[in-house]
């Protein structure tokens, strides 16, 4: 039986695709973003953390493992209990991380046994993962939530370890099949809301939707600006990570209705936040 690495399970998640959610969260990345709020996601292994407790002038350690074996009949027990909820809503079951891709073959036997129960589905996905990958888990998935970071690949590189080539490739993909898919960008100070990054992003996007065949519906991905804020932080510290998250602000205001009215202007639907 297939098992997967799951670090969390929220429920009752309303920022994570429509209606009332849970989001699962697999544990693992390929990625490491030097921003990265969700530090204890990356490593595909159990990790541990300290919390630190303080009553009446003591302060308690309390020892905690992120991340636990799942089986997918677990969890659809687990989502089974919310069905009324994703049903009065519109709502569904979300997959996030870390990345979900990474652990391809449980990602893919969760999704297709929450299709056969009829669950509405969302990816929150970096998209870093193989134009193979992407064509299989596709007709499982209603809803891609898809990041878009740094669209200069050599800085992408320098911020995330990673190439964004097979990323690009893989939404021009699924934005060419006409999936739904809204974008996600994360606004990092000085990393990603940076005026060329932006205007970037909206030149790569904006062809998309003329080049989907013409029997499809053709209009530009939502998109949703997610701002770096730095309160996940002491994270690190619990558990036990040399590095910090970068930079050290939080994105400001007023930049970000900047950036949203640039897209807004552009044609796109923005939404602040998921
Ligand atoms: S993709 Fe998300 S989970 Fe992975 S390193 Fe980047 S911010 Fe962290």
């Amino acid at each position: 039986m297939t098992k997967g690495l799951i670090f969390d399970i929220k429920r009752f998640a309303v920022h994570d695709g429509p209606g009332i959610r849970t989001t699962v969260f697999f544990k693992g990345c390929p990625l490491a973003c030097t921003w990265c709020h969700n530090p204890e996601s990356r490593s595909p292994e159990p990790e541990k953390s300290t919390k630190h407790i303080s009553l009446n002038g003591i302060t308690f350690e309390k020892e905690e493992i992120a991340g636990r074996e799942m089986t997918i009949k677990g969890l659809l027990h687990e989502v089974e209990r919310d069905r009324i909820f994703f049903e009065e809503s519109g709502g569904g079951v979300t997959l996030s991380g870390g990345e979900p891709l990474f652990q391809i073959d449980f990602c893919m036997e969760l999704l297709q046994a929450l299709r056969k129960r009829e669950f509405h589905t969302a990816l929150d996905t970096t998209g870093y993962t193989t134009g193979k990958e992407i064509r299989q888990i596709t007709p499982f998935v209603d809803l891609f939530l898809y990041d878009l970071k740094l669209m200069d690949d050599e800085t992408h590189q320098q911020h995330t370890g990673v190439s964004n080539k097979q990323i690009l490739e893989n939404l021009k993909y699924l934005l060419e099949e006409g999936k739904n898919v809204i974008i996600r960008v994360p606004v990092v100070p000085g990393i990603t809301d940076t005026q060329s990054n932006i205007r970037s992003i909206i030149n790569f996007l904006e062809p998309m939707h003329t080049s989907i065949p013409p029997y499809l519906p053709t209009s530009l991905p939502d998109v949703h600006l997610l701002p770096y804020h730095t309160t996940a932080k002491n994270k690190y510290r619990r558990f036990h990570m040399n590095e910090s998250m970068k930079p050290e602000v939080s994105v400001n205001k007023e930049k970000l209705t900047q950036l949203k009215r640039e897209m807004e202007r552009a044609g796109f639907k923005v939404k602040l936040g998921g």
